[in-house]
């Protein structure tokens, strides 16, 4: 029951609705779903407009002559919120965990060495030097200069924590694997608020993050999710992350319309106007509330008449490109056994890629036997220093056998055994990727949502720009946002 009214019958009147969400991303479907479920309880309605023609946004699981990778997220952390969604769109029995002991290797002078997963492994890892791991125990009990008085990168706070070894060891490959960002240029309160925010609270990393596990209030989690996840694991689901996405647009039934993209916003006589190119046409729609859950660059276009304030904060945020692409071979040419979560290469090793992940290692079902998969990622923050200081051609600029071919030349130097061809799999060039929380991100974000309530109010934004780009995040946001609109009795 979506409750839309038509005026007239003709497919190009005007649609009324009380809730327009623009974007079929997890945001989005998160969202409509959540507002379908509060509003049927009322006469109000919600429509979902994807411009493409299919849900998931920037969830792109592919699979092929007994393979199945991922495109774009190719794991979770199972917070309950997202847990509990799988669990109530019917994917309980689907979700799949990788062992939370699987090794992380990072690249380090020509060696894959496994990343330290606590304090009593660190002191012991060769992946630290004595002196680098004296210095990151001070830090870690809280010996280090207080925070200065202005806004710290990600390098400036982890160095004045943990020291410099760490940061290029560790923190810079950790940061290519999350945001495919530049130490230098992240703000290090919006790019890890929990572990900044754990100096502030409790004085030092250390006691932060013994204090923080003990008082993390934790929502119920479903009991069709069997066993619950242990600490550490990842998830993703059999047959790739888009079954939830699918899963999701099941329920939503006629609340979401494909190849509807928005093109225009106004407002007029108290409510808002959205215009959509449609298979059929231009159509309009008016509603009391728009929330606009596309990335960030799109929302500062449909914003520019309506709000300029809010359209240029958003056009600020970069969205570097990353390509992902995805190579398998066979047993023969890699290390026996193999077994690990991936490997990161810091920046400071001179190779091309950010990192691999070693997808059959971590998910059953990702590769025939005899065969493992890997994803590959290039590009990111920092990659056009890299081609502009080597004189070489931005990623952009590569074609795809170009960017699958350097990916094997560095895996081939990094983990095969000996020499081996590739099956190529598949090649996905992200132009503008993961949005970037660089320095005054928090500032900036705070200045758009006073902007939007008070220029615009009932017009909000829900996205991974905001305060989290993981999936978890996304659907915490969305949940919340859902609340708060049922709540306002406005949807
Ligand atoms: C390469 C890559 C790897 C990642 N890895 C991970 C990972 O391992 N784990 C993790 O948790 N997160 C990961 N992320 C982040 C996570 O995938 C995203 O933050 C999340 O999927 C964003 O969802 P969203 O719904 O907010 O936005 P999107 O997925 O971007 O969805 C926005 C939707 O809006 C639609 N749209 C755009 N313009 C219009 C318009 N004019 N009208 C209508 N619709 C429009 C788009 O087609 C799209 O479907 C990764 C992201 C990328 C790109």
């Amino acid at each position: 029951m979506s409750g839309f009214v038509l005026e007239g019958n003709s497919p190009t009147e005007t649609i009324h609705t009380q809730v327009v969400v623009i974007g079929a991303g997890i945001s989005g479907l998160t969202l409509a779903l959540r507002l379908q479920q509060g509003l049927q309880q009322g006469s109000r309605s919600v429509l979902l407009a994807e411009a493409g023609n299919r849900v998931g946004g920037c969830i792109s699981s592919q699979s092929k002559e007994g393979y199945c990778w991922e495109e774009g997220p190719n794991s979770f952390t199972p917070a309950p919120a997202l847990l509990n969604l799988i669990a109530e769109v019917g994917l309980a029995d689907q979700l799949v965990l990788a062992d939370g002991k699987l090794p992380r290797y990072v690249y380090w002078e020509g060696e894959l060495l496994p990343v330290p997963m606590s304090p009593s492994a660190a002191l012991g890892s060769p992946l630290l030097s004595v002196g680098g791991k004296l210095r990151a125990l001070r830090g870690l009990l809280g010996f280090v200069a207080p925070p200065p008085g202005r806004e710290e990168t990600v390098r400036q706070f982890f160095r004045r924590q943990l020291g410099s070894e760490v940061v290029e060891r560790l923190i810079v490959p950790f940061t290519s694997g999350v945001f495919a960002g530049d130490v230098d240029q992240l703000s290090a309160t919006a790019a890890f608020p929990r572990v900044a925010g754990l100096e502030e609270r409790y004085g030092s990393l250390f006691a932060g993050a013994l204090q923080a596990r003990r008082s993390q209030p934790e929502p119920p989690l479903s009991p069709l999710i069997q066993p619950p996840p242990k600490r550490g694991q990842l998830g993703n689901l059999r047959q790739g992350l888009k079954q939830l996405p699918e899963a999701i647009a099941q329920q939503l039934g006629d609340v979401l319309r494909l190849r509807w993209q928005a093109t225009h916003l106004k407002q007029d006589g108290g409510k808002y106007w959205v215009q959509f190119e449609t298979p059929e046409g231009s159509r309009w729609v008016t509603a009391e509330r728009v929330v606009l859950t596309v990335p960030a660059y799109v929302a500062a276009a449909l914003l520019q008449e309506l709000n300029p304030q809010a359209s240029r904060l958003l056009a600020e945020i970069p969205y570097p490109p990353v390509a992902v692409v995805t190579l398998a071979y066979p047993e023969e040419v890699l290390p026996q056994p193999l077994r690990g979560f991936g490997h990161l290469i810091p920046r400071s090793q001179g190779y091309r890629t950010l990192g691999t992940l070693w997808a059959s290692c971590l998910f059953p079902g990702r590769a025939p036997k005899g065969y493992h998969c890997f994803l590959s990622f290039i590009g990111g923050a920092t990659d056009a220093a890299y081609a502009r200081e080597r004189g070489v051609p931005p990623l952009l600029a590569l074609s795809p056998e170009e960017r699958a071919q350097l990916v094997h030349e560095e895996l081939s130097q990094i983990l095969l055994t000996c020499p081996g061809e590739p099956i190529r799999l598949g090649e996905r060039l992200w132009p503008q990727a993961i949005p970037q929380y660089t320095l005054g991100h928090r500032q900036r974000m705070a200045q758009l949502q006073e902007s939007l309530a008070q220029q615009t109010p009932g017009l909000s934004v829900c996205a991974n720009y905001l305060d989290g780009v993981a999936l978890g995040d996304c659907v915490r946001r969305a949940e919340a946002m859902a609340q708060e609109i049922l709540k306002s009795g406005h949807g």
